[in-house]
């Protein structure tokens, strides 16, 4: 994606804007990355030089965890431990379902 779209992209969840932009591989367009809502601390891949703007139903654990696992010495620490819709914490998690 072009860095000139962060000027007009917004939380799909909360409408939050500005958002962060963090890149992690870049040509002529930005190849991976990741777009962060401050303000709900979502977080949405860039891959393949495209922005996955999407809400939490229609994204997948399996599918975007090795992206987390990929970039994470990349991605702020706060976001792979705090961050929406998914963390690496996963052991955490399921421990939580457990005692719940
Ligand atoms: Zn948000």
């Amino acid at each position: 994606m072009k860095k000139k779209l962060m000027d007009i992209l917004a939380c799909p969840i909360d409408k939050y804007y500005p958002l962060e932009l963090h890149i992690f591989e870049e040509k002529d367009e930005i190849v991976e990355g990741l777009i962060i809502c401050p303000k709900c601390l979502r977080w949405y891949p860039i891959r393949e030089e495209i922005p996955e703007m999407l809400p939490d139903e229609l994204r997948d654990e399996k599918d975007e965890l090795p992206f987390l696992k990929k970039w994470k010495n990349e991605i702020p620490k706060k976001i792979l431990s705090e961050g929406k819709p998914f963390t690496l914490k996963i052991k955490e998690r399921a421990m939580a379902k457990k005692n719940s």
